[in-house]
Formats: structure tokens, C-alpha cells, sequence
């Protein structure tokens, strides 16, 4: 019954949290990130693309006035195409991420996957975070015809493992609204986005 009870009203102030304030078109969700400092790139990425994953952390670092996450110097082998990847074990193994795999046709081109934690002192952490590019679609490390540049749907998921929903505004008012289009680069922060990681006072 306690148990019941403390699950409800975990649900409702997360509720509370995905509530845009009036003045601002961004959305948290809950939690910020508990483990700071170390996403895991897939060995699987060329070099070229994780050094822009790195750069890609640093514009939500710069905006959040400190460090909050940064790419390793390790590598994983544990891109998995065979499951279903919301059973995957490397959720829930308190590390944060980076994945290349094929998704298919009815799944994202960037996904974002987390698991969360509340502590009773520190209240909702996300305690892994998982980055998963899909290649289901073409991806370029620039602007190209018919492909995504996956610099900019990585700074999209990017601000979803540290704590940031979807955007309300346009697609090219904030790096947080859901559509992503091929054949272009948006490698910076909108306005919006500022806002948002500096409203979540990591
Ligand atoms: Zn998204």
C-alpha cells in the first residue's frame, strides 16, 4: 500500500515536471543525469563521429555552465540488432551509451533511452542514458542529399540524456523539436535550449 502510494505521487510530480512554464516553449522531464562525465561511444562509429559527439556534449556543457557529460576514450562492442531494445541489458547497467544499429524503417532515426532512479535525499537521477542511432537511414558526417547529418540528431538525443523533452517551438527554433531533416547541419543550441538546460540548474 505504501509502496502503491509513493509511485502515484512520483507519477504526478513527473506530470508537474513536463509542464511547460507559460513563458517558454521547452520541456523537462524528469531527473538529470546521476552519472556525470562518460558516455561510451560504439567502436562501431568512425572517428570523425565520435569526435563530433564530443563536441556536441560541449555545446549543452557551455550552455549549462559546467561539465555534465563528455565522450570516453573507451569503446563498446555491444551493438545489438537482434532484440528488441527496450530488453536490452545494457539499459539498466548504469552506464551511459552511445549505439549504432539498425532499428528499422518504424523506429526513430535517434533514439534516447533511459532508465531512472529516486533517491530519497536527491530525488529522480537518470542513472543510465543510452544514445541509439539507427541505421535504418543513411547518415553523413555533414550536410549530404538524402542522408542525416548525425552530429545534429546526436545533440537532439543528447539533450534528451540530460533530461530534456521535445520542444513545442518550430524544428528550427529549437534543436528539441522531434522533426529531423536530412541534407542539413544544425550543430549549435537555439535560444530555447539555452533556456532549457539552464532551467534544469544542474
Ligand atoms: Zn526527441
Amino acid at each position: 500500500m505504501k509502496k502503491k502510494f509513493l509511485s502515484i505521487l512520483l507519477a504526478v510530480s513527473m506530470l508537474l515536471m513536463a509542464l511547460p512554464t507559460s513563458s517558454s516553449a521547452y520541456v523537462l522531464i524528469g531527473g538529470r543525469i546521476a552519472i556525470v562525465g562518460n558516455m561510451i561511444p560504439s567502436a562501431n562509429f568512425t572517428s570523425a563521429t565520435i569526435t563530433h559527439m564530443g563536441q556536441m556534449f560541449n555545446l549543452w556543457n557551455n550552455a549549462a555552465g559546467k561539465t555534465l557529460m563528455t565522450i570516453s576514450s573507451s569503446r563498446h562492442y555491444d551493438d545489438d540488432t537482434s532484440a528488441n531494445y527496450r530488453s536490452h541489458a545494457a539499459m539498466y547497467d548504469k552506464q551511459h551509451k552511445t549505439y549504432r544499429e539498425e532499428r528499422g524503417e518504424y523506429s526513430a532515426v535517434g533514439q534516447m533511452y533511459g532508465t531512472r532512479v529516486t533517491d530519497f535525499w536527491l530525488g529522480t537521477k537518470i542513472e543510465s542514458a543510452d544514445i541509439l542511432i539507427n541505421m535504418q537511414y543513411s547518415f553523413a558526417n555533414s550536410a549530404q542529399p538524402n542522408r542525416y547529418d548525425t552530429a545534429t540528431v546526436f545533440l537532439h538525443e543528447a539533450g534528451h540524456a540530460l533530461g530534456l523533452g521535445e520542444s513545442n517551438l518550430q524544428s528550427f527554433q529549437s534543436i528539441m523539436h522531434q522533426q529531423m531533416f536530412m541534407n542539413v547541419e544544425r550543430r549549435y543550441l537555439y535560444q530555447d535550449d539555452i533556456n532549457a538546460i539552464k532551467a534544469k540548474n544542474y
